[in-house]
């Protein structure tokens, strides 16, 4: 991609009324852009970054027999009627109405409307267990939306269901997907702090927040401050709550052993039996021909939610540090001086042979070398190729990671080769 050619509308200015870092950030690089409070559109390096952590998502999904679809965003509210959440879900839920006066609304969540797939098709304890889910837009009418795309009332979750036969399975599913997300996280170069959170439900606590600790975090957490080194086996189990489920009269670890830091919720799973099952009359028919209603669990990601905990996580003063596996691009290639023939083959050689496999930003605008500079910084692509007239001169590049500030000076066939192995 040729930067010149990319939309990226970057800025110098501090927007003024961005409270947190990631805000302002994604608002200087030219990511998003806001259209109305908590409603944003993602311009094309917030596109590739959403796309690059669905992907990862997706993946790991896969790899534990969920199957992807999509529900829809808008849902009739008979649904909901039927699970008794229409009027128990209030002012969050966005209420609309069809032509012919139909009530309907724009998805929260999808609990009722993947219930009411289920019930439709399985009636059989052969076809279970099943685990659907999806990544598609949410509305939420939040009373406060605030810092940007973290809590926005427009976003993009990855929302999952299961159905189990029985308590055991649905157990089972419920610690298989805790261990994916812990996996997802950290593919996507985070360290997640999974935290017990209400529930309700029988059968011990079966609800987990997922955290990514930041300063600018709204929820404070407590944990035992084995935690970061704790495997991921024993995350399952390790004292870590959030502050309204923290009792210091009943908490178990001792104080001088208790960590306490701010953190961004970016993923919540809950194990919630029948509770939608019965309320929607989802049955099945088991080897004995009995009436069984699933056992059910969802299971959520705030996917767009993430790429500000990722920048929260990954910034310094001058602008984002992506980590390799969310950056938009693998590389940005910055030819500081566009007139000069010699840059300008080296740098074209190395876009050449390097896009067929890579996804690289080729910087060939005809501003100075500073701003060049500036952007890179700011937009954070993990890896600088720097192809300046001094180095030129003698056959050289330097490649420069983002976040270290680490320089190597490259012939251009070790940078195609560093590249492309
Ligand atoms: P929160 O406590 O932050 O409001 P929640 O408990 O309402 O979250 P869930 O219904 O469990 O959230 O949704 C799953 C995930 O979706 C959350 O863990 C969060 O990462 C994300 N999410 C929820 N609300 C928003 C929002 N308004 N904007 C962006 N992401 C959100
Ligand atoms: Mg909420």
């Amino acid at each position: 991609m040729l930067f010149s050619k990319f939309f990226a509308p970057t800025s110098k200015d501090t927007p003024a009324d961005a409270q947190i870092a990631s805000h302002r950030l994604m608002l200087r690089a030219g990511m998003i852009s806001q259209t109305a409070s908590g409603i944003y559109c993602w311009l094309p390096l917030a596109t590739r970054v959403l796309e690059k952590i669905s992907r990862i998502i997706c993946e790991e999904q896969d790899k534990i027999g969920a199957q992807k679809v999509y529900f829809t965003t808008i849902q009739p509210a008979d649904l909901w009627i039927e699970s008794g959440r229409y009027d128990s879900y209030g002012k969050e839920m966005l209420r609309l109405k069809d032509r012919k006066d139909g009530e309907f609304l724009y998805s929260p969540t999808n609990e009722e409307q993947a219930t009411d797939v289920f019930r439709k098709y399985v009636h059989s304890y052969r076809g279970m267990p099943i685990m659907l889910y999806q990544i598609h837009w949410k509305f939420r009418d939040e009373i406060r939306p605030r810092f940007g795309i973290m809590r926005g009332r427009e976003f993009l979750m990855k929302d999952g269901y299961s159905f189990d036969l029985n308590f055991e399975d649905a157990r089972r599913t419920y610690r298989n997907i805790f261990q994916s997300y812990i996996k997802t996280f950290r593919r996507l170069g985070l360290t997640p702090v999974p935290v017990q959170a209400d529930s309700g439900a029988i059968g011990g606590n079966m609800s987990h927040e997922f955290h990514i600790l930041a300063e600018t975090g709204e929820s404070t957490l407590y944990y035992d401050k084995k935690l970061p080194t704790a495997t991921d086996e024993d995350l399952e189990t390790i004292y870590a709550v959030a502050d309204e489920k923290h009792d210091p009269k009943t908490c178990p670890i001792p104080e001088e052993e208790l960590m306490i830091s701010k953190g961004i919720e970016v993923g919540h799973i809950f194990y919630f039996g029948t509770k939608y099952s019965k309320a929607m009359n989802a049955f099945v028919l088991n080897d004995k021909g009995d009436k069984v209603f699933p056992e059910m669990g969802s299971y959520g990601v705030g996917v767009s939610r993430l790429v500000g905990a990722i920048i929260e996580a990954s910034h310094d003063e001058r602008g984002i540090t992506w980590p390799e596996s969310t950056a938009p691009f693998d590389a940005v290639i910055l030819n500081l001086h566009v007139k000069n023939d010699k840059c300008r083959r080296m740098a074209e050689k190395i876009y050449d042979a390097l896009s067929s496999k890579k996804e690289v930003l080729y910087d060939e605008r005809n501003i100075t070398a500073g701003e060049k500079l500036a952007d890179a910084d700011l937009i954070g692509i993990p890896w600088q190729i720097i192809v300046g007239p001094k180095n030129a001169e003698n056959d050289i590049v330097e490649l420069k990671n983002r976040k270290t500030g680490e320089v190597t000076n490259m012939t251009v066939s070790e940078i195609i080769n560093r590249f492309i192995r």
